[in-house]
């Protein structure tokens, strides 16, 4: 856990702060009046290469401050996204990089308003917390805590109840904190799958939608890189089951289906990394909906034109949620990513097309 607080240089009327959520700084040090090294190190180790930092910098207005991001175990990975305000966010193009990529410089200019500068945009659990709520006030959704993560936070899953419940589709996000790309991505796939369309409203009568849109809060809002509290990644878990958060969503989703007798026909998991790139689980002839991952991605790469998303499966086996959603589920299953810098614009044009052509899949077959 970091120490949180106010990182005070009051002779140089310099400010930070790691005090809210997903915040990192793990130690700030000043090297001249004007020149500070940000330290940011992982939760634990050993961890994928996701270095998220994360804080607050106010101070003497005018004054430039020269910042060097400084990671001893990693590379810099994220270009710094600046914002006054929490909503509206602007990447900070001129950084300078060293050698080893262990340590990346830019300068800002201080004002009287506070400037957050983060690994990406910030989406704390609140914020998603809110998110859902305004859905639920929406939306025909009802809002279920499914469980509780180690640092008690709630596990929260919407489902949709126009339909008689019979089929389903699921999305799930956030087991990994940094990957905001892939949340955005999310956040449009379910407000497309829920629309005013006549589309979805035909679909939303058809399949019962699952979301459960935040598994790993804690991580979220410490600012971790990849793990839950216990310093676990929960999307390595879904054989043993060992962690309070991805039992939660094994336990909602097998009762469903069970109290139910429903199908799950389809299941995204909505993530990031370096480009857009789809993990698909082997094709069967024996899931729910035998073909629809593959007809899917047809109606994606036809979108796309000559810039197609990289598809790769990667077997039944292993212990990450589409294995476990193929295996025991019969559901067509993805893992869906999302390019950290992929344009925001994009990954919503994208992720609504998507959710078009699975609800005309999904439609267009009386299984
Ligand atoms: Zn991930």
């Amino acid at each position: 856990m970091q120490d949180r607080k106010v990182f005070a240089f009051d002779k140089q009327g310099v400010y930070f702060s790691n005090q809210f959520a997903s915040a990192r700084i793990n130690q700030l040090a000043m090297l001249n009046d004007s020149t500070f090294n940000v330290t940011v190190e992982p939760e634990n180790e050993p961890i994928n290469q996701s270095a998220w930092y994360a804080f607050k910098v106010w101070g003497k207005n005018g004054k430039n401050v020269y910042v060097n991001l400084v990671y001893p175990k990693s590379k810099h990975r994220y270009q710094p996204k600046l914002s006054y305000n929490g909503k509206t966010w602007q990447t900070l193009d001129k950084i300078v990089l060293n050698k080893e990529k262990n340590e990346a410089s830019f300068k800002i200019q201080l004002s009287k308003d506070t400037l957050t500068v983060a690994a990406q945009e910030i989406i704390s659990s609140t914020q998603s917390y809110e998110w859902m709520d305004d859905l639920v006030k929406t939306y025909a959704l009802n809002k279920t805590v499914i469980g509780e993560s180690i640092g008690g936070k709630p596990i929260i899953a919407l489902n949709s109840t126009k339909s008689d419940g019979k089929k389903i589709v699921v999305v799930l996000s956030r087991q990994h904190p940094p990957e905001i790309s892939g949340y955005m991505a999310m956040v449009q796939f379910v407000e497309t799958l829920l629309g005013k369309t006549d589309l979805a409203k035909k679909f939303i009568e058809g399949y019962e939608l699952i979301v459960i849109p935040m598994i790993n809060p804690d991580g979220v809002d410490e600012g971790n890189w990849r793990h839950s509290f216990a310093g676990v990644d929960l999307n390595r878990d879904w054989i043993d089951f060992k962690q309070p958060e991805t039992r939660a969503v094994r336990d909602f989703l097998l009762e469903k289906v069970n109290k139910q007798k429903a199908k799950v026909y389809f299941a995204l998991d909505f993530h990031s990394t370096f480009n857009d790139v789809l993990y698909t689980n082997e094709d069967r002839a024996d899931t729910n909906f035998p073909g629809l991952t593959s007809a899917w991605i047809k109606g994606l790469h036809e979108f796309e034109g000559s810039n197609k998303t990289t598809v790769k499966p990667s077997g039944n086996g292993g212990n990450v949620s589409k294995a476990w959603l193929g295996k025991v589920l019969n559901a067509e299953a993805l893992t869906y990513e999302v390019g950290d810098q992929t344009p925001r614009p994009y990954i919503k044009q994208k992720a609504t097309k998507v959710a078009e052509v699975l609800m005309t899949q999904l439609l267009g077959s009386d299984k």
